[in-house]
């Protein structure tokens, strides 16, 4: 079997559905965009087709990130019998080019398309699949195969993000260096109406376990630790924090070990406060993805919190946090849409996600919108990601106008709140100022670990930012100067000395980025082949 994403390049505009404005590189296409050399620049690898890989006893080639001729040459160097596509939306074209190739280069496979493109209605009359799999992956495939669907999920070791990239310098990936990936479920049962992933996985009150308990839970992540020498774990779960007793348990479990590991997990405010602020530290929780979405949406997730506030108490205990709000709810108006973009970057949030408000087929707003008869007709799905324009008619904002607004978010955001890497550095001090002589070693020995970083190449990264801001924007300039006073002061005459050694170098990296960048520079993720149950066959 073969399972493969979709095919690149991705950074750049195709016949194929490619664009520019939406390459590979979540943080940098949709929170850190307008932060040029100071983005925060990742690849993740396609988990889903890496999950089914693990799970299915037949021999499996995986390909991530391939040319259209790496597939080519896959599909005709070897005799598959399936071939499975894994695409998101907006890459539908590509999926209908790699079906098209499948059906000439290797006539005899069993063509199965997955992922979130499943959701498109009428995608059967769009492609040349033989299969077409809607929600959880891995039960499918098992059953396809005549294999036991209920079998313990077996979890990969996945390395959280590859190429990572900030100011002009890779950082280190490999294992040791970056967080694990964990993926304890998919789905989520809050069901907000613009939600893809709560809709792909049953909606409203549904989700998909794949670990139940924080006993099962637990012995995955040691499993992956001891694989990858990961100290952190991206949870890739959509609202790990709601089931309480899963993540108590865990807490439990990491306490009787000794395990001093640091989580980033998402999660919606009325999960946050299901528990206390020293329940989420001992819980390892060192980042979290909240929704902020607009201080006048309806949410139930949101009702009766104080959102400001609550950020605010996050990163008082170290937590960084990255929030994320809708541009063009149903509520906003071209008088009232930047107060709500002020508000939202008055959260001074870590890092904060700027998405359109869009009707993503399978959605309940998807539905509501077709119903309605407000979808726009000659949007292509390459340009239905949110970080474009409309793809359905706003009663007061236009689809151009929709761009402006969200292009401004992320600048007023950057010129109000500096550098994310700024903020993280100073939400880490706030960390460590109230937990270093935490009564729990755990807590103590990973704030340290964190801290480790900061008095050294983070702070020379101050020292660098502190000098790249002064011409342009002399407030952000002066906050970061001060809080590199206080690492200094904290860290001593070390973390000084590496800051004016190590802090020039990344000056000189972020002008040479910046100038790369305004040529047009792009960065592709590499292609990634992997082999399983491989010497059987
Ligand atoms: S809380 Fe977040 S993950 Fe859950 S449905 Fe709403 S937007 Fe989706």
């Amino acid at each position: 079997m073969l399972l493969t994403s979709v095919f690149g390049p991705y950074a750049q505009d195709d016949e194929f559905g490619s664009r520019a404005i939406n390459p590979m590189e979540l943080y940098n296409n949709q929170v850190t965009r307008a932060q040029g050399a100071f983005s925060l620049r990742m690849f993740h690898r396609s988990w889903g087709i890496m999950m089914i890989q693990a799970n299915i006893s037949a021999p499996c080639t995986l390909l991530d990130f391939p040319t259209r001729l790496d597939f080519a040459r896959e599909i005709t160097g070897n005799e598959y019998d399936v071939v499975g596509i894994s695409s998101i939306i907006v890459n539908v074209g590509k999926v209908r080019e790699m079906c098209r190739m499948v059906r000439r280069l290797s006539p005899r496979s069993v063509v199965v398309v997955g992922g979130h493109v499943a959701a498109i209605p009428g995608l059967e009359g769009m492609i040349d699949a033989d299969y077409i799999v809607r929600g959880e992956g891995i039960a499918w495939m098992r059953r396809y195969l005549g294999e036991d669907d209920q079998a313990a999920i077996c979890h990969p070791a996945i390395i959280s993000a590859l190429g990572s990239r900030i100011m002009g310098v890779h950082l280190p990936d490999g294992p040791g260096s970056t967080a694990a990936t964990i993926i304890p479920s998919v789905g989520c049962p809050m069901g907000c109406n613009f939600c893809t992933t709560s809709a792909f996985f049953g909606g409203k009150g549904k989700f998909v376990n794949f670990y139940e308990t924080g006993d099962e839970l637990f012995d995955v992540m040691c499993s992956v630790e001891a694989r990858l020498q990961a100290h952190n774990f991206f949870i890739m779960d959509e609202n790990f924090l709601l089931y309480r007793p899963r993540a108590m348990r865990l807490l439990e479990r990491m306490k009787a070990a000794g395990k001093s590991w640091g989580l980033s997990v998402f999660a919606s405010a009325n999960a946050i406060s299901k528990y206390t602020m020293r329940e989420l530290v001992e819980l390892g929780v060192s980042w979290l993805w909240m929704g902020l979405e607009s201080p006048h949406s309806s949410y139930a997730k949101l009702q009766g919190t104080d959102t400001r506030s609550l950020t605010a108490e996050l990163r008082e205990h170290g937590i960084r946090v990255l929030g994320s709000t809708i541009v063009g709810l149903e509520h906003h108006t071209p008088e009232n849409i930047e107060k709500e973009i002020e508000y939202a970057a008055s959260h001074n949030t870590d890092f904060h996600q700027f998405m359109l408000y869009t009707p993503v087929p399978g959605t309940p707003l998807y539905r509501e919108m077709k119903e309605q008869n407000r979808l726009l007709d000659d949007v292509d799905m390459a340009d239905v990601h949110g970080q474009y324009k409309f793809n359905f008619r706003h009663a007061a904002i236009s689809r151009d106008d929709s761009k402006k607004f969200l292009d401004w978010a992320f600048v007023r955001d950057f010129e109000r709140n500096g550098p994310s890497l700024y903020r993280i550095c100073r939400t880490m001090l706030q960390g460590w100022k109230r937990y270093k002589d935490s009564p729990d070693a755990r807590v103590r020995e990973r704030i340290s670990r964190e801290m480790g970083q900061l008095g050294s190449g983070y702070n020379a990264a101050l020292w660098a930012m502190e000098r790249e801001f002064r011409k342009v924007n002399r407030a952000v300039s002066e906050q970061i100067g001060e809080l590199r006073r206080e690492v200094q002061a904290e860290f001593g005459v070390a973390s000084r000395v590496t800051a004016n050694l190590l802090g020039p170098v990344l000056l000189w990296t972020t002008r040479r980025e910046e100038k790369r960048l305004a040529a047009g520079w792009t960065y592709e993720p590499p292609a990634i082949v992997e082999r399983r149950n491989w010497a059987a066959a």
